[in-house]
């Protein structure tokens, strides 16, 4: 006899719920029922514009084709992040995607880069990286080098409308078999025995029932905190910020290739370029100014009047204790929060999913597959968490919040980050960890930690030798970049929105 589908109940339709059903509509086409509920009267948080490169393997895994993604989503490309004002105001530097500069042999190019600059001769680290220049530029380019066979390629993400992006994963969930379920869920039921999710009931009355449910219900938790009793462990004492104001402006005339991250006096401001809008906000500090006081921030520094009226969000950095518990796993918001400095809660997103995938319960689930799914979920966002702080405790702002950041007693994984890279430049990335050696350099330096020395090996190549490597680069890679077409010319050419 057939045995009866094993029902997954995607509880909540925002990014989480529809990437997550989207991909279990992909990969899971036999066996398998497939529900989600949604209520429209709830709504979604909606922001959520900025993404990292990763987003592209979700994409490629589900067959979406990118170009088709990027129309539909009113999206536009983006090579890395500006951070400016975090070293005092008109300070800025870029934690670009890709590449800095090239090893050579057995070392980091970081090491013979401190060199030259110790000696004088290295020109800022923003030269070496390819995806600066172009995205200071304007320039954009996909596939492989252009001039040279030793260019690196460059890779990108998107800058994306989050509701279009719901709206195109549905199409895709839906034709898959997904069931969508409109409707309020007024109550969650357990089994009396195994202490499991059995079902959740609707306003309407009707009573689904899973075998394991997903809980996307955003800041809410219904399901693993509200339900379950899973408590949300809070890092507010590291990422204070526990506010935001997003608005509207009109969209840039030649968008610009970065996500812009600029610091302000109790928090700080993003600024993310889309075909038909731009998107913008102020992430703050409720304790360190007021509401009123933080939107005039935010409208006094908006590029253009506000096309909409702002939105209030509230949140806590912080995370679920168990992101996998019983038969209940949490996607999204209801499994933990970091603000969108470094634009990683939609990759959390997908990481999870494909965690989910790796490690899916049949219909045996075990407890060793929910604690290895925890333990990496720990880890991972553990170290982001760590890659933010750096932002916030690396400052040299006079605010009163700022200083207390200065202040902060740091986790001690990030400690001896900092303290191994301030003596000689040295960046150790373990297992997994989703920001590369590149990437924390970049900020490393960006917020202004100079290592004392560098690795002696980058000692074995000649003065005349070095020289001549750090003068190479920058002009092989800007040589590059005037190769390629600008940004508005790219889209229009690949993916403009209809
Ligand atoms: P939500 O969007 O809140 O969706 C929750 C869903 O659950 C909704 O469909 C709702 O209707 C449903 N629901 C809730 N309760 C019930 C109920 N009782 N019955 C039925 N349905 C229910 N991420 C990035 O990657 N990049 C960014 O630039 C970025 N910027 C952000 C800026 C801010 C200020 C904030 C707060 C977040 C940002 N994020 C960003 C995070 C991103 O927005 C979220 O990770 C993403 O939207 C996922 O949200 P979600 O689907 O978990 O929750």
């Amino acid at each position: 006899m057939e045995k009866p589908p094993y029902t997954i109940v995607i509880a909540g339709g925002g990014t989480a719920g529809w990437m997550t059903a989207a991909a279990l509509a992909r990969f899971l086409e036999r066996g398998y029922r497939i529900r989600l509920v949604e209520s429209e009267a709830i709504g979604t948080v909606g922001v959520g514009e900025a993404t990292i490169p990763q987003l592209r393997l979700y994409l490629d895994a589900l067959g979406i084709d990118e170009d088709h993604f990027v129309r539909t989503t009113h999206g536009t490309f983006k090579l890395g992040i500006e951070l400016e004002n975090w070293l005092g105001d008109g300070h800025r530097y870029m934690h670009a995607f890709g590449n800095v500069g090239r090893d050579v042999g057995l070392i980091a190019f970081q090491h013979y880069w401190l060199r030259a600059r110790q000696m004088g001769i290295a020109a800022g680290l923003d030269r070496y990286a390819l995806n600066e220049l172009a995205a200071r530029a304007g320039r954009m380019h996909r596939g492989g080098p252009i001039t040279a066979p030793a260019i690196p390629s460059m890779p990108y993400a998107f800058h994306f409308d989050a509701s279009l992006f719901a709206g195109l994963l549905r199409c895709f969930a839906e034709e898959r078999r997904v069931e969508r379920t409109e409707g309020r869920i007024t109550e969650v039921m357990r089994d009396g025995d195994s202490g499991d999710v059995a079902a959740i009931r609707l306003d309407s009355g009707e009573r689904i029932a899973g075998d394991l449910f997903i809980d996307c219900t955003g800041f809410r938790a219904m399901l693993i905190g509200q339900t379950l009793g899973i408590d949300y462990e809070d890092w507010t004492h590291w990422l204070p910020c526990d506010r935001a104001i997003a608005v509207a402006t009109a969209p840039l005339a030649d968008p610009p290739l970065f996500t812009r991250a600029s610091a302000r006096k109790a928090g700080w401001q993003w600024r993310i370029p889309l075909q038909h809008r731009t998107g913008n906000g102020l992430v703050y500090c409720s304790s360190a100014i007021s509401d009123d006081d933080a939107a005039d921030l935010l409208m006094h520094h908006l590029d253009g009047a506000a096309t909409g009226d702002p939105r209030l969000l509230r949140f806590a950095a912080g995370r679920r204790r168990e992101g996998w518990h019983r038969n209940v796993i949490a996607i999204g918001l209801s499994s933990g929060f970091l603000e969108p400095l470094e634009s990683t809660s939609i990759h959390l997103i997908q990481s999870a999913i494909s965690r989910l995938l790796k490690l899916l319960p049949g219909h045996a689930s075990g407890a060793a597959d929910r604690a290895e799914y925890n333990r990496q979920t720990d880890f991972e966002i553990e170290r982001i968490r760590d890659f933010l702080i750096l932002h916030y405790h690396a400052n040299t702002r006079p605010e009163p919040l700022w200083q207390a950041c200065r202040a902060m007693t740091l986790p001690d994984s990030l400690g001896a980050k900092i303290a191994l890279f301030a003596e000689n430049g040295q960046i150790v990335r373990e297992h997994e960890e989703l920001f590369t050696e590149v990437g924390w350099l970049q900020v490393l330096i960006g917020q202004g930690i100079s290592p004392k020395g560098y690795h002696p090996l980058a000692d074995q190549i000649g003065d005349d030798d070095l020289a001549e490597f750090m003068e190479t680069i920058p002009l092989l890679y800007e040589r590059e970049v005037a190769q390629m077409p600008s940004h508005a010319d790219f889209i229009a050419r690949h993916c403009a929105g209809a």
